[in-house]
């Protein structure tokens, strides 16, 4: 319904140092004015007062000019310090013309959240000063007085504490935007630091941290988890053939195919340059090395990016007096055995440290 007001006005994304002063900048100049044009109205028409009717449209002129240099010139800063002197010689000329009677000096709790908020605080601070010494000396002007609690009273006292609902509400408002903001930011972070941004994978680091609390986790060896390394055959003939593009590819589709091959609780990481870690929990040496074995028979049959190419795996067993250096060791072992006995065939590192092809030759 206000869209003309807040259209011309600067816009920030919603993460922007200048998104949530803006707004409170354009509220309150936009209640300033609707303020400012009732009273002009009341002072006219009911009251006939035309000499605090000419001082009301003073005041709209001022927040109109305001308003427009705003929309011009985007400046926050000084728009800020605009609106804040407006505020605060608004409730005090108020206050001061009611000579601090009826409660009007409850409005002028209003100063410190929004001046904090405008101008920071410092200013906020020596502008909330001034305001509260001015509101000690008409308390001191009335010590002689009988204060009586009129209608007067009860309005002043309903109004601020609507107005203080309503600045509270907008604080708490940016403080939710604001830790929303940092979560997601945070989640977006985390996702970066933990992934492989050519496969999509588990980087390394992630890897070796799943596997210290799997191991941590495991210490009374309660079930069996293995842990499989793969690596591409000849992966260097593959960029020399067909180009370090090609071979990045076949590197993001072989992390495909491990994603759709291996079980969904597996945890799947690119290791190194086509250095493939998975961890297979609540699976045997042997399940493991079976899902090994036909891991690597798939993709020796399989054509990608026009070529053919092979795979080695050496797997292991996870033991209960594991670190993630002896595990990745025996793997790797295992690795080294498929390597030096020709390539695309899997071994495993079995519980006496031997290390033993799969299937066996026998
Ligand atoms: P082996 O069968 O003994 O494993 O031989 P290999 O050629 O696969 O192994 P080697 O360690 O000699 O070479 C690995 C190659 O992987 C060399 C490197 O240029 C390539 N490589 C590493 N990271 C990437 C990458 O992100 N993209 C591409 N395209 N190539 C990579
Ligand atoms: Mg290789
Ligand atoms: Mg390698």
């Amino acid at each position: 319904m206000l869209d003309f007001w807040y259209k011309k006005l600067p816009k920030h994304p919603k993460d922007h140092k200048d998104f949530w002063r803006t707004k409170l900048i354009a509220h309150t100049l936009l209640l300033a004015s609707c303020y400012f044009v009732i009273l002009t109205l009341l002072n006219i028409f009911y009251f006939s007062s035309y000499d605090i009717a000419l001082f009301d449209t003073v005041g709209l002129c001022i927040t109109l000019a305001v308003y427009s240099w705003f929309t011009k010139t985007a400046d926050v800063n000084m728009a800020a310090w605009a609106v804040a002197i407006i505020i605060v010689s608004l409730i005090m000329l108020f206050v001061i013309s009611a000579g601090g009677r009826a409660h009007t000096l409850f409005w002028a709790t209003l100063i410190p959240p929004l001046t904090f908020f405008l101008v920071g605080r410092t200013w906020g601070s020596v502008l909330s000063g001034i305001a509260f010494c001015i509101c000690a000396y008409l308390t001191y002007k009335q010590q002689q007085q009988v204060i009586t609690i009129g209608l007067g009273s009860l309005f002043n006292v309903i109004e601020v504490s609507i107005a203080h609902i309503i600045v509270f509400r907008f604080y708490e408002k940016t403080r939710f935007s604001a830790y929303q903001h940092l979560q997601a930011r945070n989640i977006e972070i985390q996702h970066l630091a933990e992934t492989d941004k050519l496969t999509g994978l588990y980087n390394r680091q992630k890897f070796d941290q799943t596997l210290s609390l799997l191991l941590a986790d495991n210490k009374d060896a309660t079930t069996s988890n293995s842990l499989l390394i793969c690596d591409i055959d000849h992966f260097k003939n593959i960029n020399d053939t067909y180009g370090h593009l090609a071979g990045d590819n076949i590197l993001s589709t072989f992390a495909t195919v491990l994603k759709h091959k291996m079980p969904t609780n597996s945890l799947i990481a690119r290791w190194g340059g086509e250095e493939f870690t998975i961890i297979l929990p609540n699976t045997t040496l042997t399940d493991a090395a079976e899902l090994a074995h036909e891991l690597k028979q798939y993709i020796s049959e399989q054509k990608f990016e026009d070529s053919f190419f092979t795979i080695s795996i050496g797997l292991t067993e996870l033991h209960c007096d594991d670190t993630v250096k002896s595990s990745l060791e025996r793997a790797d072992s295992a690795l080294f055995t498929a390597k030096s006995n020709g390539r695309n065939t899997v071994y495993y590192s079995d519980n006496n440290f031997k290390i033993v092809a799969y299937p066996s030759a026998s």
